[in-house]
């Protein structure tokens, strides 16, 4: 929803039952320049329309707009830059690489850059408890391999990636682009960025609000 929408949305809460004229009078537009905006709101359950009398606002509650919110996020809105080592990387560097970057999990790549693999904390810790020179083993012996790899894409909800890392119990996914013969790795989400999404729909519940061109 944009801005101009919300504001119309308010117009008619606090003055509903009220004509498109009058609503365009008061936010000083033409009835035609609001005409999308006024379909839009009525197609999505927000306002009503009874001939003649105007439009009222249906009470669509502020819990259903949050949910709105709320599935309009997409990972290509949080995702940050990807954490990747290729494939012949030790795991005694792997282990180093982790520390430096302050990640959990690193996404492991192979010389064209396409997903072969995932390495976590727990996956490094098990692998050092082992009896295992760290510095010759390389990470694709240790690590969780393709197909077994769970991984999103940039147009996806967060949402439902939030769901796939509850369901999957793990921290973090790459997010993949499809090329040939593979997957190219461009982003990771991780818990932490789904908690940004949630800290700033708290700042801003009704998400990012565009100024529409007409
Ligand atoms: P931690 O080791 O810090 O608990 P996770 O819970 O994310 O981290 O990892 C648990 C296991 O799941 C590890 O063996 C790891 O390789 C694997 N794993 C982590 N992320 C993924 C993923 N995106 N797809 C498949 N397996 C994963």
């Amino acid at each position: 929803m944009n801005k101009r929408q919300e504001t119309i949305i308010e117009i008619v809460k606090e003055n509903g039952p009220i004509t498109g004229e009058h609503i365009a009078e008061k936010l000083n537009l033409t009835r035609a320049t609001l005409r999308p905006d006024l379909a839009i709101l009525t197609m999505s359950g927000y306002l009503d329309a009874r001939p003649r009398v105007g439009y009222f606002y249906t009470g669509k509650k502020s819990e259903t707009l949050l949910t709105d919110s709320i599935r309009n996020i997409l990972v290509k809105d949080y995702y940050s830059d990807p954490v990747v080592v290729k494939d012949n990387t030790s795991v005694y560097d792997a282990i180093v690489f982790m520390f430096t970057e302050d990640v959990g999990t690193i996404f492991v790549v192979d010389e064209e850059s396409k997903l072969t693999g995932v390495v976590s904390r727990k996956d490094l810790l098990r692998a050092s408890i082992g009896k295992q020179e760290l510095s010759s083993l390389p990470v694709a012996i240790i690590m969780t391999r393709m197909p077994n790899v769970t991984y999103c894409f940039a147009e996806e909800r967060l949402v439902d990636v939030g769901k796939t890392l509850i369901d999957r119990e793990i921290d973090a996914l790459p997010v993949v682009a499809k090329i040939e013969k593979g997957l190219l790795v461009i982003g990771r989400i991780s818990k932490t960025n789904i908690t940004k999404a949630l800290v700033d729909l708290s700042n801003n519940p009704n998400g990012d609000m565009e100024e529409t061109n007409d």
